[in-house]
């Protein structure tokens, strides 16, 4: 009946209580009969639940244990199969397990009496306790065919010497107790067990509340399952249970009657056959329709309002799941959010970072051009002239090339200056350059601006006489391309070359050889092309 999760509890617990205290009133004096819940308290089953349990002793003629329970002066209760009579009269009661699969109670008389049947007790004083306690006994009548109505009914005493004192014929015992007193006083006695006639009846069941039920179903799930934990451990664990029961709850009952009792509990609970705390609803409904038979009780409850509604649960169980998967999906959106942010930030850095590393590559570009070019004509400036003319003439060396070098000089520059400022005069230099860019189309061609208004430009691949007229086209190109200023002035001019051919590896020897023809060239007019001799 009790179908236990232990996932549900581990998921429901923390969510529903923490350490609640609560009561559980047992209905007979401390002894074996409540093994289970002194080991569960014992071994901290209950406090491993989170409960903090109050374990109250029972007592002869106080109040029943369910009227305490519906009095809500207890939480817990255990009682006998009577609890169904309160049910079938709509008492708000539930039974969360049977501990005793069958009834310990039995008749018991004493052995010169020959009474061993049912039938022997016809007309015989019968000790009973009051409706519905007594059930299972009448109804062990009733299976017989016997009425009960022949039985001499007498309040029962639950003392024992009135049988042997002769006060009564059949004495109502629990097997598991009474037997034990007769043969340690020395006498034998005969038991009338319903047991023996097919009369099974329920008995030490766990009781509590509809309310309690609605209110902490956690507690009472907890409550359950850590009593039943209990029992487990006392029936696996029968000596031990017996001293800690002796030491702490009934000092009273000697070691040997608490082992004799437990032998007896064990067969009732029957721990080796069925789950403990097993109810199975038709067998219930079996011991409500023989109250009814007995007459105890014409309450018309259905009877099946005395479980646990267990669809309650399941819906928890759902209630549960679809907290974890929300929580899941949260929890995965979290992470989700947290890798997009994280990407699209890291995809931020690159693109900064990729900026930056392509804004660092210009400058240094730049602060190549501008380490090797002259910023007023855009070409070579001297160095980088020098640098590439030797690497240049290194490769024309190894390729056995012919190669050529001119120095170029504009002719009384100082006069434009002079004539029409020295912005002209830049313009000038500009305009000869393109002039010069013009007339040198070869792809290893190296033009640079030495200084002021002298260039250099060095021809691999190049004999002299190809060399020459190129020089003439040069300056031929200068002299009849006038620069026209912004004011519609014609700037005409023209410039003189030197050129040698290339006989050395230094760039610096061959230009000195092309200077020197180039100072020729100005001795001897300008406007001219002279060649190294
Ligand atoms: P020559 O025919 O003998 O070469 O006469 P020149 O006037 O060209 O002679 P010189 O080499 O003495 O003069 C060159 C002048 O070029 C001197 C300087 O004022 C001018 N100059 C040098 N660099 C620049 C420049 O970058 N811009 C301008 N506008 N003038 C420059
Ligand atoms: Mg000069
Ligand atoms: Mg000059």
């Amino acid at each position: 009946m009790l179908i236990g999760s232990t996932f549900l509890n581990m998921l429901y617990l923390p969510f529903s209580f923490a350490q609640q205290e609560i009561s559980l009133q047992l209905r007979w004096y401390h002894q074996f009969q409540f093994a289970g819940y002194y080991m569960a308290l014992e071994k901290g089953f209950y406090q491993d639940a989170g409960i903090k349990v109050n374990i109250l002793e029972g007592k002869a003629g106080s109040l029943n244990p369910v009227s305490k329970l519906l009095n809500e002066e207890v939480d817990f209760a255990v009682t006998n199969s009577g609890v169904a009579i309160h049910r079938m009269e709509g008492k708000p009661v539930l039974a969360l397990a049977a501990i005793m699969q069958t009834s310990p109670l039995v008749w018991i008389t004493l052995k010169d009496k020959n009474l061993t049947r049912p039938q022997d007790l016809i007309d015989k004083r019968v000790y009973v306790l009051p409706p519905p306690s007594s059930a299972e006994l009448l109804t062990l009548f009733k299976r017989e065919g016997l009425d009960t109505n022949s039985l001499i009914k007498k309040a029962t005493s639950h003392k024992i010497e009135d049988l042997i004192e002769d006060k009564v014929d059949a004495f109502d015992g629990y097997i598991s107790n009474e037997p034990f007193l007769l043969k340690e006083l020395g006498y034998e006695y005969n038991l009338i067990s319903p047991k023996d006639y097919g009369v099974n009846f329920y008995s030490d069941i766990l009781v509590t509340t509809e309310k309690m039920a609605m209110q902490n179903p956690a507690v009472v799930k907890a409550f359950t399952q850590a009593s039943l934990k209990g029992w487990e451990y006392a029936l696996a664990n029968i000596e031990e249970s017996i001293e800690i029961i002796h030491h702490k709850y009934a000092p009273n009952k000697s070691l040997p009657h608490l082992r004799y009792e437990a032998e007896k509990i064990y067969e009732l609970v029957m721990p080796n056959i069925v789950q403990i705390g097993h109810m199975n609803p038709g067998r219930w409904r079996v011991i409500a329709q023989n109250y009814r038979e007995l007459g105890m009780t014409d309450g018309q409850h259905d009877i099946s309002g005395l479980f646990l509604n267990h669809s309650d649960e399941n819906f928890r169980w759902l209630i549960n799941i679809v907290f974890i998967a929300l929580a899941s999906i949260l929890v995965l959106i979290i992470i989700a959010w947290r890798f997009a942010y994280l990407s699209s930030s890291l995809k931020r850095e690159i693109h900064r970072r990729q900026y930056a590393e392509n804004r660092l590559k210009k400058s240094i570009e730049e602060l190549k051009i501008k380490a090797t070019h002259d910023p007023l004509t855009q070409i070579y400036n001297r160095r980088a002239f020098f640098e590439k003319g030797d690497e240049l003439l290194e490769l024309a060396y190894r390729k056995n090339f012919k190669s050529c070098i001119f120095m170029l000089d504009l002719d009384h520059f100082k006069l434009v200056n002079d004539n029409y400022g020295h912005s002209v005069g830049d313009q000038v230099l500009i305009h000869t350059t393109q002039l010069l860019n013009q007339n040198i189309v070869r792809k290893y061609d190296l033009l640079g601006r030495l200084g002021g208004e002298e260039f250099a430009l060095l021809l691999i691949d190049c004999d002299l006489e190809m060399a020459v007229n190129i020089a003439k086209r040069i300056l031929k190109s200068i002299e009849t391309t006038p620069l026209t200023t912004k004011d519609k002035v014609n700037i005409s001019i023209t410039a003189s070359i030197g050129v040698s051919e290339v006989n050395s590896s230094s760039i610096e020897q061959n230009l000195i050889n092309a200077d020197k023809a180039l100072y020729i060239a100005k001795e001897e007019g300008r406007n001219r092309v002279n060649i190294y001799n």
